[in-house]
């Protein structure tokens, strides 16, 4: 009895002392991120995602022009119908993994859907993009028993950097941002191992920016190396039929892999893949970490996964709207004065280059009924501050008139238009 005291008292003891240590060192970390002006808050959106959005604390709804809504189809009745229709037909989840008995007919039928439409041989699905590029590197050849060098814009996204981190044995190579020179020196350094594999964003969230797919896909025949995109930020939309980057750079048929998310254009809710060579992708299911020690995807997202598929296998009426209001948006934007990162993309950079600037200016339009975001450093380079504007295709030519009459009065009252 005594002893169960007293052991409870040790424990009890141990922990306060653990959590008061750790309690007071969190406290601190946080208010030194508070201090370097890097505080991520969270504004609360009470609405579904849309073009016009509720958000608490604003008293009228707002017009959003920072998701990544591409397309529109964030609250699209279809595909809501569908997401609906399969729970009721396949249920909430598989409560397992895929190998154990998570995969239903609808898991197959979405993942032959995305082959199809990519025009490669079979798919992979995880619970997110970032899944994909988690258990790609290591995944898709066993580093231990063949030499493996991963060459790696040095832009990529957060989630291609972590892979390669667990990439284990394999050799790493940064290449610098879009330099093809750079990859071509580091490709010839990488010639002492066996597999090589050429990884990068086809398009870049912060500039975007594409990437030079065709020279990468050059190389790669050169140097004898696999090339993997990131088509995140284009699988639906960009290009002349939405296949993404590589489609808008004419090497579809070159590049060997690409990952992309669910959880962006094509419907918004969440889920990832990779698509490519039966045997990469055959390899993934026997090694790839997130999948095979993660939940299924859902059934309702599998379901309207497979109905967005449908539409865009039939039409490229969304992308081709899309298209035109970016056009539109850039052009006037230019018109006006405003500083842009020139491209075709639905990702417009204004650039302001001052943090504070680009905050205030946010805060400004946000006054008048527009929601954008500053993005500053460190999650743009220092002195390239800006407001980066996404256009969706659910944009009315209204819409983007109202976000461009705004951006002119904030713009003539911050002094920041070109004569
Ligand atoms: N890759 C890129 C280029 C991204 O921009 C993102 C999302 O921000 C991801 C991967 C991760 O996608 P997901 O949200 O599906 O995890």
């Amino acid at each position: 009895m005594l002893s169960n005291f007293l052991q409870k008292q040790q424990y009890n003891c141990v922990r306060n002392f653990t959590s008061r240590s750790a309690e007071r060192i969190v406290k601190q970390q946080l208010q030194e991120i508070r201090n370097a002006g890097t505080w991520k808050a969270e504004r609360i959106i009470n609405t579904q995602q849309s073009a016009l959005i509720g958000v608490e604390g604003t008293y009228n709804k707002v017009l959003n022009f920072c998701a990544n809504n591409y397309l529109g189809l964030s609250n699209s009745p279809e595909l809501m119908q569908a997401a609906k229709d399969t729970i009721d037909s396949h249920g909430l989840g598989l409560s397992s993994v895929r190998f154990i008995c998570g995969t239903q007919n609808i898991h197959k039928k979405l993942e032959s859907m995305i082959a199809k439409f990519h025009r490669m041989e079979d798919t992979i699905l995880y619970s997110s993009c970032f899944d994909a590029n988690g258990g790609l590197f290591e995944g898709f050849v066993d580093p231990v028993k063949s030499k493996v060098a991963i060459l790696s814009d040095a832009l990529n996204h957060a989630s291609i950097i972590d892979g390669i981190r667990l990439s284990g044995k394999a050799k790493r190579y940064r290449y610098n941002h879009i330099d093809m020179k750079d990859l071509e020196n580091k490709l010839i350094q990488a010639q002492d191992q066996e597999v090589r594999i050429i990884t990068t964003d086809g398009v870049f969230s912060m500039d975007g920016d594409v990437a030079p797919i065709e020279k990468i896909c050059d190389l790669a025949e050169r140097y004898d190396s696999v090339v993997m995109v990131d088509e995140s930020h284009a699988t639906g939309f960009f290009g002349k039929t939405g296949r993404g980057a590589s489609e808008f750079c004419n090497v579809l048929d070159r590049v060997d892999l690409i990952n992309s998310t669910l959880g962006k254009a094509l419907g918004g809710s969440s889920g990832g893949f990779t698509v490519g060579k039966k045997c990469y992708i055959d390899m993934l299911r026997q090694r790839s970490r997130p999948y095979l020690f993660s939940n299924t995807l859902a059934p309702a997202v599998v379901g309207a996964s497979i109905k967005v598929f449908d539409i865009l296998l039939k039409s490229t009426e969304l992308r081709d709207q899309l298209e035109k209001n970016t056009l539109y948006f850039r052009e006037k934007m230019t018109k006006a004065g405003f500083d842009i990162l020139a491209g075709e993309h639905p990702i417009i950079p204004i650039m302001l280059y001052e943090g504070k600037l680009a905050n205030e200016f946010a805060d400004e339009m946000l006054k008048r009924g527009i929601y954008v975001i500053g993005f500053s450093y460190p999650v743009v380079p220092k002195g390239e501050a800006r407001i980066r504007v996404q256009i969706s295709a659910g944009h009315t030519k209204e819409q983007l008139d109202k976000a461009i009459d705004a951006f002119v009065e904030v713009g003539k009252l911050k002094g920041c238009l070109k004569k």
